[in-house]
């Protein structure tokens, strides 16, 4: 169950159409991924992650209509849940524009093609004097290009819409999506620059990423995911649940600095809750995150929802903690 599980994507990739895998079908991962963008854009623009809020419909207190099989509880979960995520990615009022931003196409063009449009006739209606571009440079992945014709005509044409301008600077759509588009979608910035680079595309710089990251997108993306989690708690709070849990170290051996331990619901393969540890919270023994990161989740899960059965990995560590805990723990 570890496939998808990085410390942010998987509270995203959720299948709630074919509960016999664990994959993600397209659509819905593209519209959660599009819906966190949008979200990442919104913060930007805010430039204040606290004035970051979308008013989000949480799903009705099931209805229990007895009897029913297991299989039609089963539905009848998968279609809250549906609903309630569904819920969360309409966007409100406040979204739409950035909405439209993330909706408008973007093509992968060389700078010579777009320089020489700039060169020749000027466009200004009754002019006859000829334009040429006297400066051209790349910043954050956008092109700006200053042109001006021999009778004065002139401007700076940019190749991104822009998302917010302060104290004179522009803080263009493509640059912020360039770099968000490596979170929700579970990348990892030195990979993408990699392939950036592969094809001399001009990409964000490392810093800019950072701070893109820090203050829009990962706030945002933990916004979401709190409120799917609320979703999910709330089809789950009637329910004797089946858990599955595993982790993830961040690297592999005894070299591992954070460990992601997820949970998820058996059945419908939902992911019910996740958590990150650092090694230094586990006294610097790397071995010592799982059973930290479980230790944690299923506190929080006894204290929240209905655990019937525990399923681990048969790690030592994992089932003495449970038994101490009072669970059951199944191999
Ligand atoms: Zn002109």
């Amino acid at each position: 169950m570890t496939e998808s599980d990085s410390a942010t994507l998987t509270a995203l990739d959720l299948n709630l159409t074919d509960s016999s895998q664990h994959s993600v079908p397209t659509g819905d991962h593209h519209t959660v991924v599009a819906n966190a963008s949008q979200h990442t854009l919104q913060a930007a623009d805010n430039q204040d992650v606290e004035a970051n809020s979308s008013s989000c419909s949480s799903p009705t207190a099931p209805e229990f209509i007895a009897p029913m099989t297991f299989e039609q509880n089963q539905e009848k979960l998968k279609a809250q849940l549906t609903a309630g995520f569904k819920g969360l990615q309409l966007p409100d009022d406040s979204l739409l524009k950035f909405v439209d931003y993330c909706k408008a196409d973007r093509v992968i063009v060389e700078v010579n093609q777009i320089v020489s449009l700039f060169n020749g006739q000027c466009p200004e209606i009754g002019c006859n004097g000829i334009r040429n571009v006297t400066d051209q440079k790349i910043e954050g992945g956008v092109l700006l290009i200053t042109h001006r014709c021999s009778e004065g005509h002139g401007g700076v044409w940019s190749s991104s819409a822009v998302l917010a301008e302060k104290r004179g600077q522009k803080l263009y759509v493509s640059s912020v999506l360039l770099a968000s588009s490596v979170l929700v979608s579970g990348n990892n910035f030195e990979k993408v620059s990699l392939l950036a680079k592969g094809m001399n595309l001009k990409y964000v710089s490392s810093s800019f990423f950072s701070r893109m990251q820090s203050l829009y997108a990962l706030p945002s993306i933990t916004d979401l995911w709190s409120k799917m989690k609320e979703v999910v708690w709330k089809v789950f709070e009637n329910d004797v649940l089946v858990i599955c849990g595993d982790s993830r170290m961040d690297s592999p051996g005894f070299s591992a600095k954070y460990c992601v331990y997820t949970m998820m619901e058996h059945y419908l393969n939902i992911i019910v809750d996740l958590e990150v540890v650092d090694k230094r919270e586990a006294g610097g023994t790397s071995t010592l995150m799982e059973k930290m990161g479980c230790k944690r989740l299923l506190e929080r899960l006894m204290t929240n929802l209905k655990l019937g059965e525990f399923v681990s990995d048969a790690s030592r560590v994992i089932m003495k903690m449970v038994r101490e805990l009072k669970g059951t723990c199944i191999e």
